[in-house]
């Protein structure tokens, strides 16, 4: 009669709060190409030479960053979930801090001042807004269920109605060694069914 009741929970019964189903990290190389075919006509082969790109997902809440030490894009792989021109704008956005400080040198300048404004231009994104904001995700607007988990309250946007008992994740690690923590059961606080 006694059964553990953990056992019947595999891993895919943990919840992680409206993540990408399969996130690709590290170099992308056909976006560092893209990058390279880029800059090279603007003069900024040196440049050109050294960019990498990658993914990273230790971007919460911006889209991307640009490191000019390291001649470094990082995008938040979460874009992927909007369509290619989200990727490429959000690319041309970093990079255009990239031409910016590799054209100023040495000298600092502001990160999205005229230099940046300048760079914009010259890479098709004259009108592009000074934020990194990650847009409106996709998910979350296709979203009818809404889950909460029942101990730290953290949200989980679902398309689909769960069928099966799931708990959070970061609560079943915290407080039941990573083992499926009744307590830490979703439960669903709304509905949203379109008519
Ligand atoms: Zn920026
Ligand atoms: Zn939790």
């Amino acid at each position: 009669m006694k059964q553990n009741d953990n056992s019947r929970y595999s891993q895919l019964d943990f919840a992680f709060p409206a993540a990408p189903s399969l996130v690709v990290l590290g170099r992308d190389a056909a976006l560092e190409a893209k990058a390279r075919e880029i800059l090279t006509p603007l003069g900024a082969e040196e440049l050109a030479r050294e960019v990498h790109v990658e993914w990273n997902a230790r971007l919460f809440s911006a889209a991307g960053r640009a490191d000019s030490h390291r001649n470094l894009i990082s995008l938040n792989p979460r874009l992927r979930e909007h369509d290619t021109a989200e990727i490429d704008r959000t690319l041309r956005h970093e990079l255009a801090h990239l031409l910016a400080q590799f054209r100023a040198g040495r000298r600092r300048i502001p990160p999205h001042g005229v230099a940046w404004r300048k760079a914009c231009r010259d890479l098709g994104i004259a009108d592009e807004a000074r934020c990194h904001t990650l847009p409106f995700p996709v998910k979350q607007r296709a979203r009818r269920f809404l889950y909460r988990c029942s101990r730290c309250g953290k949200d989980f946007p679902r398309v689909r109605r769960l069928t099966r008992a799931i708990a959070c994740f970061d609560c079943c690690r915290k407080f039941n060694g990573g083992k499926f923590d009744p307590k830490a059961r979703l439960r669903l606080v709304e509905n949203d069914k379109a008519p």
